[in-house]
């Protein structure tokens, strides 16, 4: 019942006549899917802009189903704000329920191309062309994310070219935090003893890896759904002792069970290693930022790589 009555509400909202005005209240309206679009978003949108994430606290984002008060919610949007089809295969159910010509839809990742990613075993060796076999993850390659806040910054632009030089100051801005960052990454990173690390999670750190020059192994498959297999653990369990690494990272949207494994058969300790997909409902409060997130993993970088 609820479901129908949000169904209802939303032919409603999306039927002519009844068409809300576009800033409400004199905002570029934004809506983003991801926590590194939303953050991007919003720094450069500054006071401008309206900008809102789709994906409630602590949701996991590959298997998200978008509910009917989500497409009613893009629908009073100027622009909607996903990263590609791969990483959010549900955008193309809400774009197909918004109004055309109404909201620009933009892929954040645009003009990015993705790596293959691994196997569902986690073996490294993916095949190009085999069908969703991609790494969705752009994101963490510091130069990707500001090649989307570029993609980002050109949408707010084409929607609302009044506040061009505005959206444009604030974007340089977060372009120049990136590139300290990138920097502080190479830097700290180039010094490292160890050169692979490996993820109790999915795979998500391989365009992070690639940037830096280090070996990435994750437990799990690209899209976050299943737990690596018993064997799976073992080759995990050999490698940690052939590499003699002190550390295992876990991540935030798989239990930290898959780490915690691996940590108590090789006495290793367990590291916490954000992708940044959503935050929790506090971090939210508390305002944390893609910038800083990424400069907690490299904090635990540093360490788990000693
Ligand atoms: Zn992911």
């Amino acid at each position: 019942m609820k479901w129908l009555a949000a169904f209802l509400l939303a032919v409603v909202m999306i039927a002519p006549g009844c068409k809300k005005q576009e800033q409400p209240n004199g905002k570029l309206q934004v809506v983003t899917t991801l926590f590194p679009l939303y953050d991007f978003a919003k720094r450069i949108g500054g006071d401008k802009a309206q900008v809102t994430l789709l994906l409630p606290p602590g949701v996991e984002p590959h298997s998200f189903e978008p509910r009917p008060e989500d497409i009613v919610r893009v629908n009073r949007a100027a622009l909607f704000i996903y990263t590609n089809a791969v990483m959010e295969p549900w955008a193309a159910g809400i774009v197909a329920g918004v109004e055309k010509g109404k909201v620009d839809i933009v892929e954040g990742s645009k003009g990015i191309p993705l790596l293959p990613a691994p196997e569902a075993d986690g073996h490294e060796a993916a095949h190009e062309h085999e069908q969703g076999g991609r790494d969705p993850h752009v994101w963490l390659d510091l130069d990707n994310a500001r090649l989307m806040a570029g993609n980002i910054l050109a949408a707010m632009i084409a929607r609302d070219p009044g506040n061009k030089a505005y959206y444009e100051q604030n974007a340089a801005g977060l372009t120049r935090d990136l590139a300290a960052l990138d920097q502080r990454y190479r830097e700290t990173l180039a010094n490292s003893p160890k050169k692979v690390f490996l993820h109790g999670g999915h795979y998500a750190f391989g365009y992070l890896a690639r940037r830096y020059g280090l070996r990435y192994v994750s437990a799990s498959a690209v899209n976050a759904d299943a737990e690596p297999t018993p064997s799976r653990l073992a080759e995990l369990v050999k490698l940690m002792r052939r590499e003699r690494l002190g550390y295992v990272y876990t991540e935030e949207l798989l239990s930290p069970r898959v780490a915690e494994t691996i940590a108590r058969e090789t006495g290793a300790k367990v590291l916490m290693l954000r992708a940044g997909h959503n935050l929790t409902r506090d971090e939210f409060e508390r305002g944390v930022s893609f910038i800083s997130l990424m400069e907690e993993n490299l904090r635990n970088l540093k360490t788990g790589l000693q």
